[in-house]
């Protein structure tokens, strides 16, 4: 397996801070699974502690804590993550505290801590429900403490935008339509990047297609459902900014990637004038949402397919008619 080395030339790989191979090698793995959903029983086999562990995990041999898992049954629920547009997340993670306070005088607490001081990085796992009856946990993927409220630690998610270090909570950057890479970026950050555009997507947008609200499922998973995005990829189209993207159906996704439909900056959607398309479409559903708003879209306004993009579409759109 190939071992992502650093996350760009501009983000020094907080990763390589960790000398220790035990330590440094499941940390890789959890940034290989980030937004997947991972059976219990596979992360038994692959994770550290993680079989007898739940909360947070500081192993006996490290100064830092390896990772934190939250359970459905957890005393303290903790609130969902919140994502950001350029594709990073925030996390708040409460912990079990005496009279309302943290007790520090925990080795999991000073471990997490300590991550908090020397930047280490921390896998976040939740769980989800079960996957054909089997426990599952969803990867939400490696993050630096920023920040502890005294009842919570707040965890933020890696950067993986060449814009490097993430912004603070509540800030939202500015929407940059297309990929700018002074140095090539490596494939695995590459790859990285596309899936975490692919699972925030998912999530944004309620696991539906935009357009016709379809959300197939099969075996605890999406089926058919693909994180789009408004300017594609092969035109340098911007990969990680959740403002370039949009979840479709297979069937929607490609009949947007071949200009018979697009959406305007009221998220209007706008079918090709094409005779021979309209004719041959009766059938689909397609003509019946003309005009009409896309009716799913991301609970927060901030998410939303930018403006940008959307016009660049349109004009591509108009081209073809
Ligand atoms: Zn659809």
């Amino acid at each position: 397996m190939k071992v992502i080395q650093a996350l760009s030339a501009a983000v020094p790989d907080p990763i390589s801070s960790v000398s220790d191979f035990r330590f440094r090698r499941p940390l890789e793995r959890i940034r290989e699974w980030e937004g997947e959903i991972v059976l219990a029983s596979e992360l038994q086999k692959e994770m550290p502690g993680f079989n007898a562990y739940k909360g947070i995990y500081k192993p006996a041999l490290s100064t830092h804590a390896l990772w934190i898992r939250q359970t459905n049954r957890g005393v303290y629920p903790d609130s969902d993550p919140v994502f950001y547009p350029d594709g990073s997340w925030t996390y708040r993670y409460s912990v079990e505290s005496q009279h309302g306070k943290l007790d520090e005088s925990l080795a999991t607490y000073k471990g997490l801590l300590q991550c908090m001081k020397d930047g280490t990085p921390v896998g976040v796992f939740r769980q989800t429900a079960d996957v054909s009856g089997k426990t599952a946990y969803r990867v939400l993927g490696l993050g630096i403490v920023e920040e502890t409220t005294g009842k919570q630690f707040i965890i933020r998610g890696e950067p993986i935008n060449e814009t490097s270090k993430p912004l603070s909570e509540g800030v939202v950057a500015p929407f940059k339509p297309f990929e700018f890479s002074p140095t090539p970026v490596e494939e695995v950050v590459r790859k990285l990047r596309e899936r975490r555009f692919t699972s925030i997507i998912r999530e944004l947008y309620h696991e539906k297609c935009s357009l016709c609200e379809v959300g197939y499922r099969m075996h605890g998973r999406p089926l058919a459902l693909d994180a789009a995005h408004v300017i594609p990829v092969k035109e340098k189209g911007v990969i990680a900014d959740l403002r370039n993207g949009l979840l479709l159906c297979s069937n929607h996704h490609a009949l947007f990637d071949g200009y018979a439909w697009t959406f305007d900056k009221d998220y209007r959607v706008l079918v090709t004038e094409d005779r021979e398309f309209r004719q041959s479409a009766m059938a689909n559903h397609l003509l019946g949402w003309e005009d009409k708003r896309l009716p799913n879209l991301p609970s927060s306004q901030t998410n939303y397919p930018a403006t940008e993009a959307i016009e660049w579409r349109l004009s591509e759109f108009r081209e073809r008619q």
